[in-house]
């Protein structure tokens, strides 16, 4: 029942006037806590949208990191890993014969000699594989058609 519904009824019963004085300390008593309460929520609506606001550039840097992880995924997806390194396959079928460094996902250069490993192109990395080029083809035999 609203207040306006209650007073409504407190007029046509004709109370007296202890019973209104009653009624109207325990409306303000109501009102009060009413605006106590509206004022507690204002409180805690605004902390939730400072909270927000924080929270919607972190979101966008977690959504990109997310997009990144996925893309790299799927280029990592595009590999065979075998023996240590990483290998692609023609669309024809086969493989390519070439060896891609795990860690850079770059192909690994032949030094010449054809006994040595072969080596990541990315100098800096350094990586080699665990077999030399002159194995190459077995290796890609062992991955199969
Ligand atoms: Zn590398």
């Amino acid at each position: 029942m609203s207040w306006v519904e209650q007073a409504t009824d407190f007029v046509k019963a004709g109370f007296t006037l202890e019973v209104a004085k009653e009624r109207l300390l325990l409306w303000a008593e109501r009102l009060d806590f009413a605006e106590t309460k509206e004022a507690s929520l204002k409180e805690e609506r605004d902390t939730l949208k400072a909270n927000l606001g924080k929270l919607a550039p972190r979101t966008a840097k977690l959504e990109a990191e997310n997009a990144e992880l996925k893309a790299a995924k799927e280029t990592r997806d595009a590999f065979t890993e075998h023996r240590g390194a990483l290998f692609r396959r023609k669309p024809d079928g086969g493989w390519h014969p070439v060896a891609y460094c795990p860690k850079c996902l770059v192909s690994c250069a032949r030094d010449g000699a054809g006994h040595l490993p072969l080596v990541c192109s990315i100098k800096a990395c350094g990586w080699r594989t665990s077999f030399s080029e002159q194995n190459l083809e077995t290796v890609l035999a062992e991955l199969g058609k």
